[in-house]
């Protein structure tokens, strides 16, 4: 149940920026407050038994698994920015994940997926949803006609990420939601590398998205959340089944509070982000050591004509391979001084990760490690972030200049 405060900031026609501080939100209901308060309670009084029937009846305000108001302040806002009926947020992405699949998929039903996605959401479908009788079926999605080589009378869902982690590169959301649709399936597209600031897949076709809040949407590297967005009537089945029975994920208002602030500077953050992005992409692009550069704003990127049709800018997440390969990244790395050797993505912090030495590091206690298909032992990911650009260049310079 999003929270459905109207105020003058939600009059039509205002820019996105305007709602992402205001939307959803009236001081005057709130002791003036001109920032949100963060309600704590887990439950609900209620004055009298008719009052009881009435908050029941509505499917709220009832206990904070279902209901909190800071929480529905953030759903509210992201439903609005993402051009959404409605959200339901969660306590982290991967937990969106479990409860949009185990809320809308059972048993015997087959999921598509694109061969390459975050590796939790990888070892989810490969390794968790068998064992509750749902296929995974991965396929090359780069060709969007290849779907049809993989449908079955139990196709029920596709499952792709775009911008793609940990490549950086983008699918065609209209030309797969199209196909997808004729088959009829439900479309599911993680947009956590863009943000809706950049790329709201409804708008292309999609009937849900999820969002890593952890990443760009909170954008300081300092909690974890998920959201799912799309129609009241799928969401509801989610929050009403994944949220309040089969997972409990729900996020804190704390948490909740944490991320509302963090939208506040959402698009000005995306912005930096891909200026500073562009600028690096262009300089690796040029750089002698470096063997390739994937980031799909730049003009001579294979798919820079779906990126500039379904984002309207390149974010920070970009991938490059080193000329020597694995070794040389290693050495590359090390070299770095001011950016800094961490998973995660989308901080103010420029972040720097090789997949494969994180596959290495975790064969010791996940026998079964292994990189995605797609993902070469020479590809470097990076989350640039806010620094100042002539600073990140530098630092990326010198230590390409001392392999
Ligand atoms: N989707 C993508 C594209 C991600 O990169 C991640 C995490 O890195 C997730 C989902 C999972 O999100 P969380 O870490 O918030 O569980």
């Amino acid at each position: 149940m999003a929270s459905s405060e109207r105020t003058a900031s939600d009059e039509p026609g205002l820019g996105f920026s305007t709602r992402a501080i205001h939307h959803g939100y009236d001081p005057s209901h709130h002791s003036r407050a001109v920032s949100h308060p963060i309600y704590t309670t887990s439950t609900f009084a209620f004055d009298g038994v008719a009052d009881l029937d009435a908050a029941a009846a509505l499917g709220g305000r009832l206990y904070a698994r279902e209901f909190n108001p800071t929480t529905a302040l953030l759903e509210s806002r992201l439903a609005n920015l993402e051009d959404a009926e409605d959200a339901v947020v969660f306590a982290s992405g991967m937990a969106a994940f479990g409860a949009l699949i185990l809320s809308l998929l059972s048993q015997d039903d087959e999921l598509i997926v694109h061969q390459t996605l975050y590796s939790n959401t990888t070892t989810m479908t490969e390794q968790g949803l068998p064992r509750f009788g749902i296929k995974t079926v991965p396929v090359d999605l780069g060709n969007p006609a290849s779907l049809d080589t993989v449908l079955t009378s139990r196709s029920k869902a596709i499952y792709f990420e775009t911008p793609i982690n940990p490549t950086g590169d983008v699918l065609d959301i209209e030309a797969i939601a199209e196909r997808a649709r004729r088959a009829g399936l439900l479309v599911f597209v993680d947009g956590t590398f863009a943000s809706p600031a950049l790329q709201r897949p409804l708008q292309h076709g999609a009937d849900i998205v999820l969002h890593s809040l952890t990443k760009y949407v909170s954008g300081h590297g300092d909690l974890l959340g998920g959201a799912l967005l799309g129609r009241t009537e799928l969401i509801e089945k989610i929050r009403d089944r994944g949220l309040r029975y089969i997972t409990g994920a729900v996020l804190s208002p704390m948490v909740s509070s944490l991320i509302l602030r963090g939208i506040k500077t959402l698009p000005l953050r995306m912005d930096r982000h891909g200026s500073n992005a562009i600028s690096i992409a262009r300089m690796l692009g040029s750089h002698p050591a470096v063997g390739w550069v994937n980031y799909p704003f730049l003009p001579s990127h294979p798919r820079h004509a779906i990126a500039r049709r379904q984002m309207s800018a390149g974010s920070g997440m970009l991938s490059f391979g080193l000329r020597g390969g694995f070794d040389v990244a290693r050495r590359f790395l090390d070299h770095l001084e001011l950016i800094t050797l961490a998973v995660s993505l989308g901080d103010a912090e420029t972040l720097i990760m090789h997949p494969a030495s994180l596959v290495r590091a975790r064969l010791a206690v996940r026998p079964e490690a292994r990189l995605q298909r797609g993902v070469g032992d020479d590809l470097i990911r990076l989350s640039v972030g806010l620094e100042n650009e002539a600073d990140l260049l530098r630092d990326l310079e010198q230590s390409l200049n001392r392999l």
